[in-house]
C-alpha cells in the first residue's frame, strides 16, 4: 500500500479534537490489526484577517498532517460491500457513495474471475479512471493482495472521517481568537474619551457601565448595540469614532507600559502589550492599560506645568557660594536683546521644583537645550521674586555632567 496523507490548517484550539478522533480510530485500527493514522502538527503560527466590523483579529493556528496507508490500490478504491446473506442484497456504502444498479441487480457475479456463484459478500470496487466492478471476497486477495478486505472497507470510512472531521471544524468564534492589541487600545481611549474613563469596580458601586464593556460592545457590537452607543454618545454631544488622537494612544501607552517598574498589574499588561493581541477575557486589562497611561500622562504634565510655572519654587544655595547642582532640567530659553547687546535667559528646574535662572551673554554651553537635564556648577549670585515665584539667579554656570539630552526633531520624527 502506498502512503496517504492529509494536511489542512486548523486553529490550534482545535487540535485536541483532532487529537480524541484520531485515537478512536486508532484504537479500531488496533482491533483490525493495521497500522493506524499518524498526526504531525506544525508550530502555531498567528492568521490575521479583519472581522466584519473591520478590526484586525488573529487567532493561532497550526498545519495539521495526517498520513496513513492509503486505501486505493493500483487506482481501485472500496465504494462498498454488499452482504448476500439475505433474501435480497444489503449494502453497506463508503460515506458519500451510493450502490450502483448493477451491485442491487448482478450482485452475486464477480468481474475478476467471472463466476457467479452463492457468495457470503461482493466489494464494489471503482477505478479512478470512472469503471467499476464487483469483487467478490475470495477473489480480492488475488486481484488486490487485500487478506482483509473488511479492514480495507473501515480504512475508506476511516479517512471519510477525517476528512469529515477537517470539514466540520468549527469557524474561529469566541475566545479562540484574539484583536489586534493597539486596536483594542485605540478603541479604549476613543471610548474613555467620549464617556470618560470607569473601572468594572466603580462601575458596579455605582451601577454604571465599564469602559471594558462598552469596548466590548464597540468591537463586537451589531446594528442595535452601536446604534446605543452612538445615541449616548450624541447625548454627550460626541460623535462615536476613533479619532486620531485616540489611535496615537495604543503605541504611546504600549511604550509607557514597557518603561514602568515591575508589579503584577504591570507585569499583566506589559505580557499583554509584547503579545499584542487580546481576547475577550483580556479586554478588562486592555482598558486598564489605557486609563493609568492617562493618568499617568495627566500626573507628568501636572508635574511639568507646576513645575514651568515655578510653583513651590524655593531658594537654592548660598548667595556668592559656587556649588554642583544636580539634575537641572532646561525649561525655558528666551533671547533678550537690550542696549548692551544680546544675552539668554536660561530658566532651569532642580528635582525639588525650585527654579534657578540664568542671564547668559557669553559663552553658552551646547548642552543647555530646552528639555536636558544636567548637572551644572555655577555661583549664587541673588535670591529674588519675580512674579511671585521665588527665583536663584546664577553666574558663570558650566555643564559638569550630562544627564539626559532631548532627542533631537530628526530622532523624534524618525
Ligand atoms: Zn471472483
Amino acid at each position: 500500500m502506498s502512503k496517504r496523507e492529509i494536511t489542512e490548517s486548523i486553529k490550534a484550539a482545535y487540535l485536541p479534537v483532532v487529537m480524541k478522533k484520531l485515537k478512536t480510530v486508532n484504537r479500531r485500527a488496533a482491533q483490525l490489526g493495521v497500522t493506524g493514522l499518524t498526526l504531525d502538527a506544525s508550530d502555531p503560527y498567528p492568521v490575521s484577517y479583519r472581522d466584519e466590523h473591520g478590526f484586525r483579529r488573529t487567532y493561532q493556528a497550526l498545519d495539521v498532517t495526517v498520513s496513513g496507508e492509503d486505501v486505493r490500490l493500483a487506482g481501485w478504491g472500496l465504494r462498498g460491500v454488499v452482504d448476500l446473506s439475505h433474501s435480497e442484497p444489503m449494502f453497506r456504502m463508503v460515506p458519500g457513495f451510493d450502490a450502483p444498479e448493477i451491485a442491487k441487480s448482478d450482485a452475486g457475479r464477480c468481474d475478476h474471475c467471472n463466476k457467479v456463484r452463492t457468495r457470503a459478500q461482493t466489494y464494489i470496487l471503482e477505478h479512478e479512471d470512472g469503471r467499476g466492478m464487483l469483487v467478490g471476497r475470495s477473489c480480492m486477495k488475488d486481484f488486490l493482495g487485500v487478506a482483509s478486505p473488511e479492514s480495507l472497507y473501515w480504512w475508506m470510512g476511516a479517512w471519510g472521517r477525517i476528512e469529515d472531521m477537517f470539514n466540520d471544524e468549527p469557524r474561529p468564534s469566541g475566545g479562540d481568537i484574539a484583536w489586534e492589541l493597539t486596536e483594542v487600545l485605540n478603541v479604549a481611549a476613543s471610548m474613555i474619551r467620549i464617556f470618560g474613563w470607569v473601572s468594572a469596580g466603580r462601575a458596579r458601586a455605582e451601577d454604571g457601565i465599564a469602559t471594558k464593556q462598552r469596548v466590548g460592545e464597540y468591537l463586537q457590537g451589531g446594528g442595535d448595540t452601536l446604534r446605543n452607543l452612538k445615541d449616548e454618545a450624541a447625548r454627550r454631544g460626541a460623535l462615536l469614532e476613533i479619532l486620531d488622537v485616540d489611535r496615537k494612544v495604543g503605541p504611546l501607552a504600549i511604550a509607557w507600559l514597557r518603561m514602568q517598574s515591575e508589579s503584577d498589574f504591570i507585569h499583566n499588561c506589559r505580557v499583554l502589550a509584547n503579545d499584542e493581541f487580546c481576547r475577550d477575557r483580556d479586554l478588562g486589562l486592555a482598558c486598564a492599560i489605557v486609563g493609568c497611561y492617562h493618568a499617568a500622562q495627566a500626573r507628568e504634565s501636572e508635574e511639568t506645568s507646576r513645575r514651568e510655572n515655578g510653583a513651590g519654587s524655593e531658594y537654592v544655595g548660598t548667595v556668592k557660594t559656587r556649588k554642583i547642582f544636580i539634575d537641572l532640567t532646561v525649561i525655558s530659553k528666551r533671547r533678550i536683546d537690550s542696549d548692551f547687546g544680546t544675552s539668554t535667559l536660561i530658566t532651569f528646574a532642580d528635582p525639588g521644583g525650585n527654579q534657578l535662572v540664568w542671564f547668559c551673554s557669553g559663552y553658552e554651553p551646547d548642552e543647555m537645550v530646552e528639555g536636558a537635564t544636567l548637572d551644572v556648577r555655577a555661583t549664587v549670585k541673588r535670591h529674588s521674586e519675580f512674579r511671585g515665584v521665588k527665583q536663584t539667579s546664577i553666574t558663570r554656570a558650566t555643564v559638569v555632567k550630562t544627564q539626559h539630552l532631548p532627542r533631537t526633531e530628526e530622532e523624534a520624527g524618525a
